[in-house]
């Protein structure tokens, strides 16, 4: 079969599985450069488009291509115009355009392969399954932590129960918790286990109340087996929340149930707590998560790139282990970068290439500190005008990304809420954080979303 052909017959195949707008996004300008010893070499238009079609549907495009050349085993993309650049798009380029500008914005969630989608957050438990203890090391910074939980696991409600875990940000508190979440599944099935954020907690309590749905809730965490409360801290800002749980904390302790907490602090530095609850906290076991020591975040970067299938020179590992050290969620980052950047490179990772996104990484925050950049970067994903971003235009395909670069600015430079909101036209600052709210909610269930902002910062990162 001709290259051109068989890319043809490929595109028709995967066509099917998209929506339009989404298969165009993807699929637009690509083609089949050669097909070489059973290595099919796919063109792609830039970085973006073959970071995305890598991730994403490599399976699905290998799979096509198999099936109609079994000899096919590899598929490899290249960025590069195809040589015959074909017609297969009826759409004229209007058409096109606007197809594009929606790029990303809908028609993605349902249609993910099923990598993706087995690590979709589980809707009975709120639970996500790609945390798990395998790949959860324990070093000194952590062991008392991971002890309990496993003394928790033996004995679930009857050695300590609440079982407090407190810790600073990145240092694998969500990971503990929720991994006990699914292997006390595991070894009980059927069991109801509940893990909730307060943030998410305070949402539902919002929202049972104003649809007079309040007994269904209580229910719903009052027959939980194994209650998992997530960032606490926030409970204690509403006293609403805090009464509540309160009563459904009571409730699981007569019943035997376990439950597990996290902070970001031990129960007594948390200045809105109200008493009842923080002695029934400290009546429980109480273990915090310190700082991991060099040889954790070795090993950590180590199993981390072995999960990903990649080959990182020892003395790269190092270099990073050694400069970062109070967050192993910047750890695994400037990994990814590292990984990242020799995959759009299509080189090997070397110890000097490694250093030098490090350097790059670690002074990201302040090359990424500017909303300009956020802003430039968002227009240009989802193809919109600034002036659509930054007015009121309530059209949806503009909502999302405005959306989601107040949520950017939020999360990435920590600017307030009000400040935000000048920038978009002088908006009222509740509603940056409802779009915040939402992006971030939605960031927990959506691993799509997960990747898209990822790439978003990708893009900012390496520009
Ligand atoms: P926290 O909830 O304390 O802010 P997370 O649990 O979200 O931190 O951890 C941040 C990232 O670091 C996650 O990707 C997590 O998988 C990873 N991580 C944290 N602790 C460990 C560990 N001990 N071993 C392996 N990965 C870890
Ligand atoms: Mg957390």
């Amino acid at each position: 079969m001709e290259k051109k052909e068989l890319w043809q017959a490929v595109l028709a195949k995967i066509e099917l599985a998209l929506s339009r707008p989404n298969f165009l996004t993807w699929f637009q300008d690509t083609g089949v450069k050669s097909v070489d010893r059973g290595v099919a070499l796919v063109c792609v238009p830039n970085g973006f488009a073959k970071e995305w079609l890598q991730n994403k549907y490599h399976r699905a495009i290998l799979s096509a291509l198999r099936e109609l050349s079994p000899e096919i085993r590899e598929v490899n993309f290249v960025i590069a115009k195809p040589e015959d650049s074909l017609p297969p798009f009826p759409a004229t380029e209007k058409q096109k355009a606007a197809l594009l500008k929606k790029k990303a914005l809908d028609g993605l969630s349902g249609e993910e392969l099923p990598s993706l989608r087995e690590l979709a957050v589980n809707p009975e438990t709120n639970l996500n399954p790609k945390y798990t203890f395998t790949d959860f090391v324990v070093g000194s910074f952590n062991e008392l932590a991971h002890a309990a939980a496993q003394s928790v696991l033996k004995s679930p409600g009857t050695v300590y129960n609440p079982l407090f875990i407190y810790g600073g940000v990145g240092l694998g508190k969500t990971h503990l918790i929720q991994a006990i979440g699914n292997e006390f599944l595991k070894r009980n099935p059927g069991s109801r286990v509940r893990y909730v954020t307060s943030e998410k907690y305070m949402g539902e309590i919002v929202e049972a109340l104003k649809n007079q749905e309040m007994n269904a809730l209580k229910e719903k965490y009052r027959s939980a087996d194994l209650l998992i409360v997530d960032d606490i801290q926030f409970m204690a800002r509403t006293e609403k929340m805090q009464e509540e749980f309160f009563h459904t904390f009571n409730a699981l302790f007569d019943k035997n149930k376990q439950m597990i907490i996290s902070s970001d602090r031990p129960p007594q530095a948390i200045p809105t707590l109200e008493e009842r609850l923080r002695s029934r906290f400290e009546g429980g076991m109480l273990a915090d998560i310190g700082l991991p020591d060099f040889e954790t975040r070795f090993l950590i970067l180590k199993n981390k790139a072995e999960q990903k299938g990649v080959v990182i020179p020892e003395p790269a590992l190092t270099s990073v282990a050694e400069a970062i050290k109070n967050n192993i969620r910047e750890l695994e980052g400037a990994l990814n970068r590292i990984v990242i950047s020799a995959k759009l490179s299509n080189a090997p990772i070397t110890v000097e290439g490694a250093k030098k996104i490090l350097v790059q990484y670690l002074a990201a925050p302040k090359k990424f500190s500017s909303p300009r950049k956020i802003i430039k970067a968002i227009t240009e994903f989802y193809e919109v005008s600034e002036k659509d971003l930054l007015t009121r235009s309530r059209k949806k395909d503009f909502v999302r990304p405005r959306q989601i670069a107040m949520y950017l600015m939020r999360q990435e430079l920590k600017s307030s809420y009000p400040s935000i909101g000048d920038k978009f036209g002088g908006r009222d600052h509740t509603t940056v954080m409802h779009s915040y709210e939402k992006i971030a909610e939605e960031m927990k269930t959506n691993p799509e979303l997960e990747e898209e902002l990822r790439l978003i910062k990708d893009r900012i990162f390496l520009e």
